[in-house]
């Protein structure tokens, strides 16, 4: 099946979290969606199942960014599906705590792998493939600006994706395609959750002046803003969605 009528984006990350809500959020703008995710099937496929309910064209593709040639299969795939590429989120990730401690250098480098080395494999392809006019969004981190301990693994790979992203936009000069990150504070996911106690994520969410957590949709918004026709003019920049958290 190839239609070049529609706009088509690619989000990585999209069957749980902060992706689901993005992928739900362009399919409503008009974007055929690719649903990248790394295990868990059943949730791409039910996000696919929930955008084709609302009359929009999806399809899930299982690959793990910190592999080449499963980037270059998801490139692949999306190509042969649907025949043009406009969007590209690189919104997958991973967050493990971890002190600066020798023991925990594997914790590193397998952060790095996904987040580092996953966001400069899917920017590569990206710029290899979106058409003109396009948009690459990659995700960092609000946390960046408060390096709290145990965050040393996924500040650096995060440090690292705000650079990547500077220098591509200067790297696609005369091409039209903008290149931005988002960077969230806490948003209410499982990759924000996991091994927090009540009073651990209600004191992180007392940061913001709103004192709550984000939610997927408040990052989706901004990511479809971006994404659209009015985000044409903002390239090579960090955008903090975090509610005003300093
Ligand atoms: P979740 O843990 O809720 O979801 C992670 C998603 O990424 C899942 O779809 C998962 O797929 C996918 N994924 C993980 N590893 C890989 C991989 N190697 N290859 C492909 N897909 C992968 O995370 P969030 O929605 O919370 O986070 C999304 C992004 O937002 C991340 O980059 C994160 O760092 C960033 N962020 C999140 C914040 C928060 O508080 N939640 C705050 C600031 C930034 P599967 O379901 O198959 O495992």
């Amino acid at each position: 099946m190839t239609n070049t009528t529609h706009k088509v984006a690619l989000v990585t990350g999209a069957s749980r979290g902060i992706g689901r809500d993005i992928a739900f959020k362009l399919a409503a703008d008009g974007f055929a969606v690719v649903v990248n995710y790394a295990g868990n099937t059943a949730l791409a496929e039910q996000v696919v199942a929930d955008i084709e309910a609302q009359g929009g064209r999806g399809l899930a593709v299982q690959a793990d960014i910190a592999d080449s040639d499963a980037v270059t299969r998801l490139f692949e795939q999306t190509l042969a599906t649907f025949g043009r590429l406009d969007a590209v989120i690189n919104n997958a990730g991973i967050m493990q705590m971890a002190r600066i401690t020798t023991d925990n250098v594997g914790i590193l480098d397998k952060t790095l792998a996904t987040n580092l080395r996953g966001s400069w494999l899917v920017m590569a392809k990206a710029a290899e493939t979106v058409s003109e006019d396009g948009r690459i969004i990659a995700f960092s981190s609000s946390v960046l600006g408060k390096s709290f301990p145990g965050y040393g693994a996924y500040i650096a790979s995060k440090a690292g994706v705000e650079g990547l992203v500077k220098v591509l936009a200067n790297e696609l000069r005369g091409r039209k395609i903008t290149v931005n990150a988002v960077a969230p504070g806490p948003v209410a996911t499982e990759l924000f959750f996991e091994g927090k106690s009540e009073e651990q994520v209600q004191a992180i969410a007392n940061l913001a002046p709103f004192e709550r957590l984000g939610q997927p949709h408040e990052i989706a918004d901004v990511v479809a803003f971006l994404a659209g026709p009015q985000g044409g003019w903002i390239n090579g920049q960090v955008l903090r969605v975090n509610g005003g958290m300093v």
